[in-house]
């Protein structure tokens, strides 16, 4: 009998078994510029990501399909992160030693550009601090979803997958 996957047992996609699924990003690409990755392992009929997409680089032939991203026709636009309704699209870019990670942030208080705030990882645990460099809110985004985007250290960046605002 095959093995269940983490993320129908535990709710969560380990990088390893998304680099099964899709293809990684070079680390060539993920220097270039912003880069889309979908995590959304399961065969479901959604397709908004590949519908929103100006330059057609999310890969899917039939509804049900997985999305896959063409890395080169990526543009970094971040769109799919914005409409994606599973929270399932992020993008990474690699700057120097650290990376830029774009996520879905659903959670209350939004962070502010330049906030630090703690880094959690796939399971929810904190990993680390980082800093938030950009936020466009639920008004400004293209479906219901506010999306940031928070620089970490480089080694997190299959890792880090949302992040909690703490105010003193
Ligand atoms: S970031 Fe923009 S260009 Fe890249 S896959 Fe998403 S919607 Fe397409
Ligand atoms: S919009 Fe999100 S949930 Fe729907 S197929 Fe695309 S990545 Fe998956």
């Amino acid at each position: 009998m095959s093995e269940i996957p983490n993320y129908l047992r535990f709710g969560y996609i380990t990088p390893e078994e998304l680099f099964s699924i899709i293809p990684k990003p070079s680390e060539d690409r993920l220097r270039k510029r912003p880069v889309a990755v979908p995590e959304c392992p399961q065969q479901i009929p959604c397709t908004p990501c590949k519908e929103i997409c100006p330059t057609n680089a999310v890969i899917m032939e039939h509804p049900n399909d997985i999305p896959k991203v063409d890395y080169e026709k990526c543009i970094g636009c971040s769109l799919c992160v914005q409409v994606c309704p599973g929270l399932a699209f992020f993008m990474i870019h690699y700057v120097g030693d650290r990376a830029r990670i774009t996520m879905p942030h659903e959670l209350l208080p939004l962070p502010k550009p330049g906030e630090e705030v703690v880094l959690l990882d796939r399971v929810g645990e904190k990993v680390g601090k980082g800093k938030v460099v950009s936020v466009v809110p639920r008004e400004k985004a293209r479906g219901d979803t506010p999306i940031i985007t928070v620089e970490v250290p480089i080694e997190l960046a299959w890792d880090v997958r949302a992040v909690k605002v703490v105010r003193e």
